[in-house]
């Protein structure tokens, strides 16, 4: 049978950063697979007047690299068309609908039809139903929307977003994109669990100690802080790629690995999430802002002093926190979690840290437990697994040391892997939606989400309370320590 996939692509914010820098490329890697061939096409539009021209050479610029060849770049390229358009204009959707026909014809296109909406999130809403009133849905084959994050502000705002796009879209044909979701060993820990007795039957609080998720970034906010401004690493990071990893890491083994199956058991999970009332914010989540320092003799500006940053933002570049989840798997068991900006290393890695044995039997002189087991899952930059284990040392004696036993993919397996984007792409053809998040997991996000953001909104901090190049303030520290733990991955130590 063919992989070729047969669709359209309309792409809204086709001159944009995130078409050129992801989507291009990852069309481009589905065209040199085979999954794109002969019937494919693609429409990118922005208000910018461009040229089909124009727009083919910027879509050969942004392969650069990438192809095979410069006719194979070319051949590729020949297939995207531009069109200038403002989305709120609603007769710029009847030209928009004439090249849909006119290109649906041209490639035997079968009428079935992707939307990415590559723009602000503040114009889903108009597209939706201007796609719908401009009659560009079609009956004869798939409509499917792709949106990007961040869905929402909290959860009434998101709620109101869902009923536009509901309005046009039903929700089997809204791919909401979480480019976390799409990566390699993200979707590997599904692999972990359910394809290793070894993990899988002790998956739960009888043999789980807690549960560590660290999200760090090395950079600061860069050329992006009005937009952050507004956001911060809560509504950033927690509300959607934390959030999505603990669904992973914390729901019931699904009856088959197929999307409506795997959804339910991760709405499940996040049902479960406990709560917080407002007063028990602080002894659960510890907020932290960069201030300026010098790591290796380079100086690094503090948060208030980036472009577009208010001189006395209170917005959080950084949060931990403690997840518990009120259900017979893992009532008990803390998932720690912390991610910012400016810390000591960049990095994605999943510390799963085992109940200890007993009693500690090799050491008669310490008081000191053994270490405990860890299965560490790397995300990124490099991609692998590593399991700690306690052995004997060679000698005469009885003590023990730990043996690292790590598999890491090497450069080239990782460079070779496909991208996020291209994956969840080929997913969203496929109609396979396992990968992008259902409106009830983004409802039960925000819904946990909100209660911190209104606790922390109604006190000022005082800010910056973190070093640029350190693993985050004191406090995220402290959040493990008062339960007996500490925080497995520490850069600043290593
Ligand atoms: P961007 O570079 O600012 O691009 C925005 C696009 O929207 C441009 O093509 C712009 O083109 C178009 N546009 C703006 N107003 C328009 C209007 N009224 N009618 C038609 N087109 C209009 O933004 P981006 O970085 O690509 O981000 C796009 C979306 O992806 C956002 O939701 C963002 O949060 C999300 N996202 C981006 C990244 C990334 O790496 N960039 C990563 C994750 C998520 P014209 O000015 O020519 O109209």
């Amino acid at each position: 049978m063919s992989k070729e996939k047969i669709a359209l692509f309309t792409i809204f914010g086709g001159t944009g950063d995130l078409a050129k820098r992801k989507l291009y490329p990852s069309l481009y890697r589905l065209y040199k697979k085979g999954f794109l061939a002969e019937k494919f096409a693609v429409i990118g539009t922005a208000r910018r007047e461009w040229t089909d021209e124009y727009y083919r050479d910027i879509v050969m610029d942004s392969i650069n690299g990438l192809a095979e060849s410069y006719e194979h770049a070319a051949e590729f390229a020949s297939h995207f068309y531009y069109q200038s358009h403002n989305v709120t204009d609603i007769e710029h959707y009847s030209t928009l609908k004439k090249l849909t026909e006119t290109l649906d014809e041209k490639y035997q296109l079968e009428g079935n039809r992707l939307f990415y909406l590559a723009m602000s999130p503040n114009f889903f809403g108009i597209i939706s139903q201007n796609l719908k009133d401009g009659l560009l849905l079609t009956d004869s084959g798939f409509n499917r929307l792709i949106i990007e994050k961040p869905f929402g502000h909290n959860y009434s705002s998101a709620l109101e977003l869902n009923e536009q796009i509901r309005a046009s879209f039903a929700e089997d044909q809204i791919y909401r994109i979480d480019h976390y979701l799409g990566k390699e060993m993200v979707q590997n820990i599904s692999a972990v669990r359910f394809a290793n007795n070894m993990f899988e039957s002790m998956w739960n609080n009888r043999y789980i100690d807690n549960i560590q998720i660290t999200l760090s970034e090395s950079l600061g906010v860069e050329e992006r802080g009005g937009y952050y401004d507004t956001s911060g690493a809560l509504r950033d990071m927690l509300q959607n790629h934390i959030l999505q990893m603990v669904s992973l890491l914390a729901m019931e083994p699904p009856t088959r690995l197929h999307d409506k199956e795997i959804r339910a058991e991760k709405i499940k999970a996040l049902q479960a999430v406990r709560l917080f009332k407002p007063e028990d914010v602080p002894h659960y989540l510890v907020r932290g802002q960069y201030g300026r320092s010098t790591v290796n003799g380079e100086h690094f500006e503090g948060y208030r002093e980036e472009l577009n940053v208010a001189p006395d933002s209170q917005t959080e570049t950084f949060v931990a926190g403690k997840i518990m989840i009120d259900n017979f798997r893992w009532s008990g068991v803390p998932f720690y979690f912390r991610t910012g900006k400016r810390l000591a290393e960049k990095g994605t890695q999943i510390d799963i840290e085992f109940k200890n044995v007993p009693l500690n039997l090799f050491n008669d002189n310490s008081d000191e437990p053994l270490p405990p087991n860890v299965l560490t899952i790397y995300i990124q930059p490099t991609e692998g697994f590593s399991l700690e284990l306690n052995t004997k040392k060679v000698g005469l004696g009885l003590e023990t040391e730990t043996l690292k036993l790590e598999q890491k993919h090497s450069a080239e397996t990782t460079a070779n892997s496909p991208e996020a984007y291209e994956k969840l792409i080929l997913d969203c053809l496929n109609g396979d939606s396992t990968n992008f998040t259902h409106w009830d997991e983004v409802a039960s996000s925000w819904k946990f989400v909100d209660i911190i953001r209104q606790a922390w909104d109604n006190e000022t901090i005082d800010f910056p309370n973190y070093p640029s190049g350190s693993m985050g303030p004191i406090e995220s520290d402290l959040l493990l320590t008062k339960d007996g733990f500490q925080w497995h991955w520490c850069p600043t130590k290593e």
